[in-house]
């Protein structure tokens, strides 16, 4: 690991973690202080931009679902220009830049220009939402497996899910809002129970952070009724209710009061 010299042109893939700036790796925080030039997502937290010195190029290539301020092709030719011009550019993204941050898509661009890369990996969302949630995504009782899936992946209905949930499973899905009906039915089709504990977390990690909890068949609902928004990551398995956890929870508020 090298920080930021003045001669030859570098990307580093960051990662951000889910918001909390205290959660930034001590080696994301110091690239982000040293930086010249930051291209970021809109998933990175204004409250981790601010650590930026002032002086610092700040350009956002912000993706909303749909929405693309700038197309994927687009950041990689701009990392690319930018560390070939010798500049050093600190790609920063939300959570872990190599699970759904299309981190793989750039670190290629730039092997494929001669740039050399360094990855920094970030606390990934389905991590500090089980944190922050206190919703161990892993627990002896109820889950030895935990997988990451992609909710907005194009033709869902053909993905196989199948083994990925049930018992002893935990499935994180990520960018899974827009389709959360569609998901439901899915799941449910494949048979898993309508009555399987889900909870959802927007805003994992920050201050105006909402977990909601309901069974996988009232998911659309949920998602509907309580106007959840982006970001947000549904996990659905029995880690979500686990209730010792919730009594032990429940406790230790009393024995602050
Ligand atoms: N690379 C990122 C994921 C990018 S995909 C990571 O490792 O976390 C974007 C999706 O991540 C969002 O649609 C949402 O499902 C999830 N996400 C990111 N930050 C989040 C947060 N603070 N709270 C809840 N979900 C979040």
């Amino acid at each position: 690991m090298s920080y930021p010299s003045s001669h030859a042109g570098k990307v580093w893939l960051v990662g951000a973690g889910p918001g909390d700036p205290d959660l930034l790796t001590l080696r994301a925080a110091r690239l982000i202080m040293r930086a010249r030039l930051i291209v970021h997502d809109g998933l990175v937290d204004p409250a981790i931009l601010a650590l930026a010195r002032p002086e610092a190029k700040l350009i956002s290539v912000a993706k909303r679902r749909s929405r693309h301020t700038m197309p994927q092709e687009e950041i990689n030719a701009l990392l690319v220009r930018e560390a070939l011009a010798g500049s050093e550019v600190v790609r920063l993204k939300g959570g872990d830049p190599f699970i759904f941050g299309r981190g793989g898509e750039e670190a290629e661009a730039c092997h494929a220009a001669g740039v050399a890369v360094e990855v920094v990996p970030g606390i990934s969302a389905a991590i500090g939402a089980a944190a922050a949630a206190q919703m161990p995504l892993t627990h002896r009782r109820s889950a030895s497996i935990v997988s990451f899936v992609a909710g907005q992946c194009k033709g869902l209905s053909e993905q196989n899910w199948a083994g990925l949930t049930g018992q002893g499973r935990t499935l994180v899905i990520y960018m899974g809002l827009a389709t959360a009906e569609a998901i439901a039915d899915k799941l449910i089709e494949d048979g898993l129970a309508p009555d399987m504990p889900v909870a959802v977390v927007e805003n994992a990690t920050r201050p105006q952070m909402r977990v909601l909890r309901g069974p996988l068949a009232g998911l659309p609902d949920l998602v509907a009724r309580e106007k959840v928004k982006s970001p947000a990551i549904i996990i659905i398995g029995e880690v979500t209710a686990e209730p010792e956890i919730e009594q032990l929870r429940a406790l230790a508020l009393e024995a602050a009061e």
